[in-house]
C-alpha cells in the first residue's frame, strides 16, 4: 500500500507550528508496512487543498489530510475534501448523533462542526469535538496531535503492507568514499540503501525479508570502518 499525507494550516508554513503531525504519521504508517510517497504541507485554502487530494487520491492508495477540521472560518478542510471529490459538504447524521451521544447539545456546537462531505464515514473524535472523515480512501483527520493520533489508531488496521525489515550499520567514514559499497550492496542484497551523515554515517539497509537485512548488514560491517575501531587509531 502506498500514501500519501497532507498538512494542512497556515501555521506550518510560516514555521510556528513543527510538523510533527507528519513524522508521527509515517513513523506509524511505515511501522504498518504502508509506503509514504509524498509529505506535503499547504496553506488553509480550498482551491489548495482540493488539489493536492485530488491528485493524491488519483495516485496513492490512501491519502491522509489532517489539521483545519474546526469551526473558525478558516478551518476549510471538509470543504477542500468534498469539492476534491466533487461532493457537498452536508449535515452529518451520525456524527450529529455521536456528539449528542456524548453529552453535546446542538446548541452548543457550531452548525459546522457536523457539516461533512456528502456520503462520507464519519470518523468519532474521543479526544476533541471536531468529527473526522473518510471519503473514498482519503481520511480526514484533526489537527491537534492527540485528537489526530487517537483518530488515526481508530483506523489503523485499515492501513497495511509488506513489512519491511531494517538493520542500521555505523561507519566511521566519509559518505563519498562508501559509494562503492552502497552500489555492491544494492547488486547483491534485495534492499535499500538509507546514508544518513553526521557524526560519521548512519546506513539504514531495509529489506522484504529479515534474513535478506541481516545479511546485507553483515556483509557492510565486514567491509566498513567501524565507530569503535576509529577510536582506536
Ligand atoms: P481545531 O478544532 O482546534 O481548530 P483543527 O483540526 O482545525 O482543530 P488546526 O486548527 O489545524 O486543527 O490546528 C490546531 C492546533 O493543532 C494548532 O494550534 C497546531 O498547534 C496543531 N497542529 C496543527 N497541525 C499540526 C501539525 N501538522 N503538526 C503539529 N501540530 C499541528
Ligand atoms: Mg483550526
Amino acid at each position: 500500500m502506498e500514501a500519501a499525507v497532507v498538512t494542512v494550516g497556515n501555521e506550518l508554513l510560516v514555521g510556528d507550528t513543527v510538523n510533527t503531525n507528519a513524522t508521527w504519521l509515517c513513523g506509524r504508517l511505515d511501522e504498518r508496512g504502508v509506503r509514504v510517497r509524498r509529505v506535503t504541507v499547504v496553506p488553509d485554502e480550498i482551491s489548495e487543498i482540493a488539489r493536492v487530494v485530488n491528485e493524491y487520491n488519483a495516485e496513492y492508495d490512501a491519502v491522509i489530510v489532517t489539521g483545519g477540521l474546526g469551526p473558525t472560518h478558516d478551518d476549510v478542510t471538509m470543504e477542500a475534501v468534498a469539492a476534491a471529490f466533487g461532493r457537498d459538504v452536508v449535515a452529518n447524521e451520525e456524527a450529529a448523533a455521536w456528539l449528542a451521544e456524548h453529552g453535546y447539545s446542538a446548541e452548543e456546537l457550531t452548525e459546522r462542526t457536523t457539516h461533512l462531505p456528502a456520503g462520507c464515514r464519519p470518523l468519532p473524535n474521543e479526544v476533541g469535538v471536531a468529527p473526522g472523515a473518510v471519503v473514498e480512501t482519503t481520511y480526514v483527520l484533526p489537527g491537534v496531535p492527540a485528537e489526530m493520533k487517537a483518530m488515526f489508531e481508530g483506523v489503523a488496521e485499515e492501513f497495511s503492507g509488506a513489512p519491511t525489515y531494517t538493520r542500521t550499520v555505523e561507519a566511521a567514514e566519509p559518505e563519498s568514499a562508501l559509494l562503492d559499497r552502497f552500489t555492491k550492496l544494492q547488486e547483491r542484497f534485495d534492499v535499500t540503501v538509507g546514508s544518513y551523515p553526521g557524526d560519521g554515517v548512519r546506513v539504514k539497509l531495509t529489506a522484504g525479508s529479515e534474513e535478506e537485512a541481516e545479511r546485507a548488514a553483515a556483509w557492510l560491517t565486514e567491509r566498513v570502518e567501524s565507530p569503535d575501531s576509529s577510536k582506536t587509531r
